[in-house]
């Protein structure tokens, strides 16, 4: 059966716009957009007035688990400088002490902000496995990648055999399960070998923090740097680079890291990397999570898209990182920023929010936009006004100014309506604990 979603404007991609059309989907599928006057006559049409059908977005990093941990900095007064270690090791030192509890609440919290928001594919990135049998019941595109440390070869070993039983034991068809190494500080090169062997050999995403910092860089240059202080809260007093004078892709890239995973990687940040840097890394096929927000809270500065070339473009997708490092967990909001920090134009922005994401994520075959066979994920924007908007500038301006969408479909069902959950498997979400 046939269902019909009408509006003034549909954004298929970030190129294709249509006008005075409608969405016809098919057991949760797109199957065509057409004009007004081709629907068939006494054919029920969900008519959405004047608004905006655009596709779902995709939150490329997050951690939704620190959602309710308690902030170091109130927005309205950001400090000069957050030191990055610091930051990382009252993280730690919050966390590490949550009830099991008390964390799943705090996963439910992020699940709940960032989906309202617009999301309907987050990437999420943490160790325990209990937020899985949350993910498993919703129709949400989700990912789950397991974060992983380690500082010698012993631990490397047990981590490897402890991420393939955990992977072994949770496939399900709802949760993409990949690995996260954390980052080159926290993860010896044995450890980041095998993970590379594994994942090429099973097929498996992977997931990074690469580049984020000056401490990283200095760490890698075996100058004296904050990881150290890290390393010695968790009593890590000889982790060391296998070699030092490298940059982050070097480093990856002499371990044979980025040739086993070709196509398979994706790195948050970057924002230490030059474009020559990024370029190699995207030579390699590896995918870029730029997280505005969270980069100019803890470091000041991060990547600026008017020096960088259309192909590192094309391999970024956008994320927010945790609220620990944010103001909120809404991506559009991430992207309102992106946009004003970076002048970027509005088209590859939502190229930003879905199909460079979906593309990176390898399933830009079923979402990403809204095309004949790919799922009806998609988003509905009431306009604030009836000028008429005979530019996309405008229409795009539009959407890039609201708090969140008014509509959220996955598949072709309605899971939210007016920032309220409207779909059973979704309600439960709807109480904040
Ligand atoms: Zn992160």
């Amino acid at each position: 059966m046939h269902k019909f979603y009408k509006s003034k404007y549909i954004i298929s991609s970030g190129e294709k716009i249509y006008e005075n059309s409608v969405l016809v989907v098919q057991d949760g599928k797109v199957f065509d957009i057409v004009e007004n006057n081709k629907v068939p006559e006494n054919m029920e049409v969900i008519d959405f007035g004047n608004a905006v059908i655009t596709p779902g977005f995709v939150n490329l990093h997050t951690h939704l688990q620190y959602t309710d941990l308690k902030p170091l900095f109130k927005p309205e007064q950001i400090p000069q400088n957050i030191d990055f270690a610091d930051w990382i090791i009252s993280l730690m030192k919050q966390y590490f002490f949550w009830s099991e509890a008390k964390k799943i609440k705090s996963f439910k919290n992020g699940l709940r902000e960032t989906v309202l928001s617009g999301c309907t594919c987050i990437i999420q990135l943490s160790r325990e496995e209990s937020f899985l049998g949350i993910l498993k019941n919703l129709d949400l595109k989700s990912f789950v990648f397991l974060e992983t440390f380690s500082n010698n070869e012993e631990n490397s070993k047990k981590e490897i055999e402890k991420l393939q039983k955990q992977i072994r034991e949770n496939t399900s068809k709802n949760v993409t399960i990949g690995i996260s190494p954390h980052s080159i500080y926290n993860v010896h090169n044995t450890l980041w070998e095998e993970i590379a062997k594994f994942s090429a050999e099973e097929n498996i995403l992977v997931h990074t923090h690469l580049a984020e910092s000056q401490d990283e860089i200095n760490w890698l240059n075996n100058k004296p740097s904050g990881i150290d202080k890290i390393h010695k809260l968790v009593k890590w007093d000889n982790m060391k680079p296998y070699e030092s004078g490298m940059n982050p892709v070097e480093y990856l890239e002499k371990l044979g890291v980025l040739e086993r995973l070709k196509g398979n990687l994706t790195v948050a940040h970057c924002i230490e990397l030059d474009e020559k840097s990024l370029e190699k890394l995207v030579s390699y096929g590896v995918g870029i999570a730029h997280c505005p927000r969270s980069n100019m809270l803890l470091h000041k500065k991060t990547l600026n898209f008017n020096n960088l070339s259309q192909n590192i473009l094309q391999n970024t997708g956008l994320g927010t990182d945790s609220r620990f490092s944010n103001y909120d967990l809404s991506i559009l909001n991430e992207a309102k920023y992106a946009k004003d920090y970076t002048g970027l134009d509005f088209q590859k922005l939502m190229d930003m929010l879905t199909i460079n994401s979906a593309s990176i994520l390898k399933i830009d075959d079923i979402t990403g936009s809204l095309e004949e066979g790919k799922d009806a994920d998609f988003l509905v924007f009431n306009l604030n006004s009836f000028v008429i908007l005979s530019k996309a500038k405008d229409l795009y301006q539009d959407i890039f100014n609201k708090e969140k969408p008014d509509e959220i479909y996955i598949k072709g069902h309605q899971i939210a309506k007016s920032g309220k959950f409207t779909s059973e498997q979704w309600k439960f979400l709807n109480e904040s604990e």
